[in-house]
């Protein structure tokens, strides 16, 4: 099966494109930010210019760092209400636009702190624009939102059909002004959606082309990025690829892979992408004999061998501390055997086994 009910536009005239559909969506939008990332990717200013051409009003809220946690939605949302916004736009990477989502959901359903994971209060949400200025999440397309509880050091994600974004607004300009450190880490990020599309029990043969393409496209132009990150066409690939990675997770969920790294970014500050980065080769191994045909074909679409691709991953991925010790895996396998992502593994994954990932990982430091 392949649902998808959101319309994207990519392209570099794509936000131009979209100004029926965004007039369409109301007279005031709550604008989601981080910092800094919205301004100097251009997508700020572009998106602000073409509001007020058209006498959309529009209030920024600016307050969302990586990783957003739950208190920042909830002073989203109360922006939004006394702003007496009816359309929400998040402009960023992953963390504003997940951060949009649950503000929406949020303010239409009148959520706080205790009750933002209750999926069975979600009864309708308004409607979300998302400007990805990243190339990793896939977040635009999806319907879910990650999100931390910072007092229990807790990340967590949640899914629901009402905050597929209305609108992806995709341009690779928006991301030439990214650090190489973010091309690289989101790059990672949207490979591993890609591969999950493969591991997964959910997974969708309709989607292996798309699938192979992305996976294709970050291995060729991922390297050319981070030799020069004004090359737009290596830009628009790692777009596109991360796009694909957003479709195939929205269809066959994450898994393992991606849930494994959750304590490594809540408990270590490690980013999101490089933390199932460090895992993805541990991940394959493991998956391997669920997934072996799939695998095959994969590869010999790629025409490289296995060995290739994770030579490929070594030479990519910097040296990363992870100071794991025997009493942090034990507290976090429970997290992690619980996380929704568990549902999704080829094969049931148990506590030993994640355990034992933890343990190679911390014997290879
Ligand atoms: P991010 O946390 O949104 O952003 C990382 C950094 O990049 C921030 O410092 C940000 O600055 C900066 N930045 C963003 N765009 C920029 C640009 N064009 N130029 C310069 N700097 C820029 O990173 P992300 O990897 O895109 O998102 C990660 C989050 O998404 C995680 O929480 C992850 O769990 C979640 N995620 C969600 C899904 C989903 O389907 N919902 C899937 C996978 C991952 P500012 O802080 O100033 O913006
Ligand atoms: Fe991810």
């Amino acid at each position: 099966m392949f649902y998808l009910p959101t319309r994207v536009l990519f392209g570099t005239d794509a936000l131009k494109k979209s100004k029926d559909h965004i007039k369409a969506m109301g007279t005031k939008a709550l604008i989601v930010t981080g910092k800094a990332g919205a301004a100097l990717s251009g997508a700020l200013e572009e998106t602000c210019t073409m509001l007020d051409t058209h006498g959309i009003k529009w209030k920024l809220f600016d307050q969302i760092t990586e990783n957003p946690v739950l208190e920042m939605i909830i002073s989203g949302k109360e922006s939004f209400l006394q702003e007496r916004c009816d359309f929400i736009i998040g402009i960023g990477g992953g963390s504003p636009i997940d951060a949009a989502k649950a503000i929406s959901l949020a303010a239409a359903n009148d959520l706080d702190i205790d009750t933002i994971y209750e999926a069975n209060r979600f009864k309708q949400a308004y409607p979300i624009i998302a400007i990805p200025t990243t190339s990793g999440t896939g977040t635009e397309v999806t319907q879910y939102s990650v999100l931390t509880d910072a007092s229990q050091k807790k990340k967590a994600g949640f899914g629901s059909e009402l905050i597929f974004p209305r609108l992806a607004i995709c341009d690779p300009r928006y991301t030439l002004s990214l650090p190489e450190n973010v091309t690289l880490n989101t790059g990672i990020d949207a490979l591993s959606h890609l591969l999950e599309g493969i591991y997964s029990n959910k997974r969708e043969p309709l989607l292996y082309p798309m699938i192979h393409s992305g996976i294709g496209s970050i291995l060729r132009y991922l390297p050319t990025a981070l030799k020069d990150p004004q090359d737009l066409f290596a830009r628009e690939e790692l777009m596109r690829a991360s796009l694909y990675g957003g479709m195939t997770i929205a269809q066959a969920g994450t898994t393992l892979q991606h849930s494994i790294g959750y304590p490594l970014t809540s408990l270590f500050g490690i980013p999101h992408g490089l933390a199932n980065g460090i895992v993805m080769r541990d991940m394959m191994e493991l998956y391997q004999s669920a997934i072996e045909p799939e695998l095959q074909s994969l590869f010999s679409y790629l025409g490289i061998r296995r060995q290739d691709f994770y030579a490929w991953l070594d030479e990519l991925l910097p040296q990363t501390r992870v100071p794991l010790d025997g009493t942090v895996i034990d507290t976090r396998v429970p997290e992690v055997m619980s996380s929704r992502n568990m549902a999704s593994n080829p094969f049931p994954v148990s506590e030993d086994q994640v355990r034992a990932l933890y343990h190679k990982l911390r014997e290879r430091q």
